[in-house]
C-alpha cells in the first residue's frame, strides 16, 4: 500500500503546477488590452485566487520536506488524513481552523 502521505505530495505537486501555470496566463491576460475577455474585476480575483492557491501549496510542500506536515501549525495536533485528503494544504485542525475563521 501506497504511503497516503505520497499520494498528498503528488497532488500538491500537481495543483502547485496547475497554479502557477494558470497565474503565468492571468498575469499575460492582465497584460492584453482586451484582457483576454475578463473585466478588471474577474480578472483580479482570478489572480488573486491563483496566487493565494500558489503560495498555500508552496507552504504545504514546504512542510512536506521539513517533517512538519500533516499538523496543526497553531496546536500542533496531528490533521485527520480525510482532511488531508480533502485540503492537501491544510494548515490547522478542525477546532483550531474553526476558531480562526470565527
Ligand atoms: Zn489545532
Amino acid at each position: 500500500m501506497q504511503d497516503p502521505i505520497d499520494l498528498l505530495r503528488t497532488s500538491l505537486e500537481e495543483q502547485f503546477q496547475r497554479s502557477t501555470d494558470q497565474l503565468a496566463e492571468l498575469t499575460v491576460r492582465s497584460r492584453q488590452r482586451s484582457r483576454g475577455g475578463y473585466d478588471h474585476d474577474t480578472l483580479a480575483a482570478l489572480i488573486a485566487s491563483a496566487r493565494q492557491a500558489v503560495s498555500d501549496t508552496a507552504h504545504a510542500l514546504r512542510r512536506m520536506a521539513e517533517g512538519s506536515y500533516g499538523s496543526c501549525e497553531r496546536c500542533t495536533a496531528d490533521i485527520a488524513l480525510q482532511r488531508l485528503e480533502i485540503l492537501p494544504h491544510a494548515r490547522f485542525c478542525v477546532p483550531c481552523q474553526r476558531r480562526q475563521t470565527g
